[in-house]
């Protein structure tokens, strides 16, 4: 069985010379084990940081191993007495096309009429939980906020928007890398309203689009956008520290933020999370999107790939703002 293994470690941008296409070897599966078909995978942004040497939140991907990463499938064969054949679970072990999962690696997940399973990998998945822990609970969001969030036509992003919206947002504004993606923000998703960051300095398009300043930043980008947000933060200010995409290729360490003091006479809280340390939250978030995703209140999109040997493609392409929505790699048809 094929998988996808890190062949060197990237410096700057990855490039689909640092993977390659291995045989793994027929499965051996023991008691207490399941086998199964993978069926999509995810490519996501923290994947970078895993490809670097040395300890971060998430022990670093080995050279000459298997990636990781999460993966919806269907069970092939089963020597656990919870799981059957045909069992569609939800694991870590994507970017191969069958993984071999002791029991408690493997969480059974439901088909939802109407919605594809890859939404496991996204808005049902762990950028759900991200988008939904990081507004209420790292930003504390509350009813009449106004918000700002970057990467914000992306998986986490996209659903931050949404649900800011839902929850009472006086005003909801984002930005993305083009043109499409800022007519997505407003025109689909409903957001008061959203700029392309590449057609300006972001502080001057922050100011113009939330003229009245911000009570939350969602930040996924760091960087500018940061600074910019800093500076447009109301007294009592929250900003959830999500992720900095714009500096996980840089080969240097970028400049902070250079108004940062304006946290002390603002007030501001900057707060960064892990959305594993908020596993217990799962819950709650899939009791209120679900709900709101069948009326159709909550939308989401997918970027889809096609083929285990398209994953590196489709990892670097994510990483340069290549998909609307999720990235997704599809493996098999389901
Ligand atoms: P996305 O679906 O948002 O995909 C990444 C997007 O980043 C691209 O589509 C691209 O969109 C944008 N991007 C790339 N380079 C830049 C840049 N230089 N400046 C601004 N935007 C850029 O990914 P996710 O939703 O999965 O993740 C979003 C963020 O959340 C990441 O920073 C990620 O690391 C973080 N994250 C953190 C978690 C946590 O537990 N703290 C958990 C999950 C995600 P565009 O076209 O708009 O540039």
């Amino acid at each position: 069985f094929r998988e996808i293994r890190l062949a060197s470690r990237p410096s700057g941008w990855p490039t689909e010379d640092d993977f390659e296409m291995a045989d793994a070897g027929p499965p051996d599966v023991r008691d207490g084990q399941v086998l199964v078909r993978n069926l999509f995978m995810s490519v996501d942004p923290y994947m970078r940081g895993r490809m670097n040497e040395g300890e971060s939140y998430v022990p670093p991907f080995e050279l000459g191993k298997a990636l990781e990463g999460g993966a919806v499938g269907e069970v092939v064969d089963s020597r656990v007495a919870a799981l059957a054949p045909g069992d569609l679970v939800l694991h870590r072990y994507g970017w191969r096309e069958h993984a071999v999962l002791d029991a408690g690696q493997a969480r059974r997940i439901d088909r939802l009429r109407g919605i594809p399973l890859s939404a496991y990998l996204g808005v049902l998945g762990m950028p759900g939980l991200t988008a939904y822990a990081g507004l209420l609970d790292i930003a504390s969001f509350k009813e009449g906020d106004a918000v700002f969030v970057s990467g914000a036509a992306g998986a986490v992003g996209s659903l931050v928007g949404q649900i800011a919206r839902l929850k009472g947002a006086s005003r909801v504004v984002g930005s993305a890398g083009s043109d499409e993606k800022v007519a997505y923000l407003i025109e689909e998703l409903g957001f008061d309203d959203a700029f392309n960051y590449k057609k300006g300095r972001v502080h001057d398009l922050l100011a113009r689009a939330a003229p009245d300043g911000i009570d939350v930043y969602f930040d996924n980008v760091g960087g500018d956008h940061l600074e910019a947000a800093i500076g447009a933060l109301r007294t009592y200010g929250r900003v959830a520290m999500c992720g900095a995409i714009s500096v996980y290729n840089a080969p240097e360490p970028p400049p902070g933020p250079r108004n940062l003091f304006l946290a002390v006479g603002r007030r501001l809280t900057l707060r960064g999370f892990i959305a594993g340390d908020h596993a217990g939250r799962m819950g709650d978030m899939l009791a209120e999107v679900a709900p709101w995703l069948a009326e159709g209140r909550i939308t989401f999109q997918e970027t889809v790939v096609d083929g285990l040997e398209n994953a590196p493609r489709a990892f670097i392409d994510m990483l340069g703002g290549a998909n609307v929505g999720k990235m997704i790699v599809r493996l098999a048809a389901d």
